[in-house]
């Protein structure tokens, strides 16, 4: 090989390593020059060569030029003869070996192995070497070299290039999925049906949703960015006030949570608002922003004050109605002691015809009733117009209820009806309450409960310490019972729940003035009923 044929191989390898940043085309247009320059008609690039035992090899077969069968294993993972890549460029003089390497159809005699680095070599494989072989292995050693950097450099900067492209991709990505988280909470803050905001420390708008800015006069919750409250068509003075108020809640890190605030428009009319502002801190516990809403309520403002109007107004006709029922009951009263007080002498009268005395006992009995009724109505109408007076004493619980049964054992033993009533004498239980409305609370249950119990029936009374603070007192009856649809109407005035059909007496006003009575006194009255089985009324008041 002549000099100069050497220097023009040499400086058209230089030529195409050098201008080359891509590593394919790099080793593609290395290896076509090699194969020119020896004139071996087969050439392949092997990288990644391991060594899997100690008779072979495997590698990539990353480039290959002049064999169709080759061609076709371009790219693959191949396992070769360990003698056939060397540590040293060398020429390959075993015809045998070679075509064993890469079985049938590639019958190549002799080849130049050239290396490039540990992992990587050419391999030029033809059917006669050229006499100039050898001398191969020499005069490409530098260019092999700086193949080898080269090949390094472009792989490191093809690393680089994908890393970009994966970085901006994911960039890319993440950009598109915050835009997206954005607008899906933008979506829902101007769903929202108040208005929302949020400021920075210096009280200057980051954001709003669409209701807000739509108050603040703008077309675009985006208009509001990188303004202030006096920007806002609102009166400079409420600007300063918001902007003071925002002050301080950053400040104190104490939020304003639903404060009803009164704001005058420019034409001078009252509106209210229901406000907020709550502030928020970062990962660190700094403040960073203050969000705010607020929502107009005028208008339920406005209704608000109707009811309350239309509830005074109610109250008072209704205290005026039972002022008015009250004397009106105390007026009735009069005539009708007369009345009954002349029936009485005159059924005493022993002149009178057996008719007579039915007639006259009708009218004691109707008189009885209408007593009895208007003595209700006045005990109601004086508790409504809140005019009873309560004197709430300590007395023995005992005692009211023996009293009880003592005045009610006549009209008890009159159906056959039993108490049963065990108490501990050595227990003396107080209570705290008006002992002579307690006992007309005791002496309406219990009479109910011989009114509406069976013939022979029974009437069990309990007591019990409830929850340390209260005693409870339990009048359970085996009467008729109340259908569980009409408990809720027992303390309707009037309301007698059908009884007013059978031949029981009463108003249908003595629960009500009961439970009200008992709840004047702090206490509780609970109705348990299984309809034909009995009732169980008990009265829950303060231990002394
Ligand atoms: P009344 O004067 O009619 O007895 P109340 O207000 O005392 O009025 O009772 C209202 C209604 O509740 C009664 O008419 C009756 O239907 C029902 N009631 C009250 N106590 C009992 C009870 N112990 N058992 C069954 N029903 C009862």
């Amino acid at each position: 090989m002549q000099r100069e044929q050497i220097l023009q191989a040499l400086y058209d390898m230089a030529l195409v390593t050098s201008g080359e940043v891509h590593t394919k085309p790099l080793i593609l247009k290395t290896l076509q020059r090699l194969l020119f320059h020896t004139a071996y008609p087969c050439g392949l690039f092997l990288s990644h060569i391991k060594e899997i035992n100690s008779h072979q090899v495997s590698a990539h077969l990353e480039q290959v030029i002049g064999n169709a069968i080759l061609m076709q294993q371009h790219h693959d993972l191949i396992t070769l003869p360990k003698e056939l890549l060397v540590k040293q460029s060398s020429l390959l003089d075993d015809a045998t070996l070679i075509t064993n390497a890469f079985g049938k159809g590639v019958n190549y005699c002799t080849g130049l192995n050239l290396v490039v680095s540990e992992q990587e070599q050419f391999l030029l494989l033809g059917l006669r070497a050229p006499n100039t072989a050898n001398i191969f292995t020499h005069i490409f050693e530098p260019v092999l070299k700086n193949f080898d950097k080269i090949l390094k450099l472009t792989r490191e900067n093809e690393r680089y290039t994908q890393r970009l492209e994966e970085e901006n991709k994911l960039r890319k990505e993440l950009e598109e999925s915050l835009r997206a988280s954005h607008n899906f909470l933008q979506n829902i803050l101007d769903h929202v049906p108040t208005r929302i905001y949020w400021k920075d420390t210096n009280s200057t708008y980051l954001g709003c949703n669409k209701l807000f800015s739509q108050d603040a006069g703008y077309t675009s919750s985006s208009e509001i960015i990188g303004k202030t409250d006096y920007d806002l068509p609102i009166n400079k003075i409420y600007a300063e006030q918001y902007i003071k108020e925002d002050r301080s809640i950053t400040q104190s890190m104490q939020a304003k949570i639903h404060e009803e605030e009164r704001y005058l428009t420019a034409e001078g009319q009252e509106e209210w608002y229901d406000t907020s502002k709550i502030p928020l801190a970062d990962h660190t516990g700094e403040i960073i922003t203050l969000l705010g809403f607020y929502e107009n309520i005028t208008l339920r403002k406005q209704v608000n004050k109707k009811i309350i109007e239309a509830k005074d107004e109610a109250e008072r006709t209704n205290h005026a109605k039972s002022l008015f029922l009250s004397s009106m009951s105390h007026e009735l009263r009069t005539p009708l002691n007369a009345i009954l007080g002349f029936s009485q002498l005159l059924e005493t009268e022993d002149d009178l015809s057996s008719g007579n005395k039915e007639d006259v006992q009708e009218i004691i009995k109707a008189g009885k009733h209408l007593l009895e009724l208007i003595n209700g109505i006045l005990d109601l109408s004086a508790i409504e117009a809140g005019k009873i007076d309560l004197t709430i004493e300590k007395f023995p619980l005992n005692d009211v209820i023996t009293e009880c049964l003592a005045l009610l054992k006549p009209l008890a033993s009159q159906h056959n009806i039993h108490f049963n009533y065990k108490t501990n004498n050595d227990l003396v239980i107080e209570i705290k309450a008006d002992r002579f409305r307690f006992k007309q609370v005791l002496l309406n249950l219990l009479s109910n409960a011989i009114k509406y119990n069976k013939e022979n029936g029974d009437i069990n009374i309990s007591t019990l310490l409830y929850n340390h603070a209260n005693w409870r007192v339990s009048i359970q009856d085996t009467g008729i019972g109340i259908p569980a649809e009409k408990i809720s109407e027992l303390f309707n005035s009037f309301d007698r729940i059908g009884a007013e059909k059978s031949a029981i007496e009463g108003t249908g006003i003595g629960l009500v003035i009961t439970k009200q009575l008992i709840e004047l006194m702090q206490g509780v009255l609970i109705v348990e009923s299984e309809y034909g089985v009995g009732s169980t009324f008990t009265v829950q008041i303060p231990k002394a």
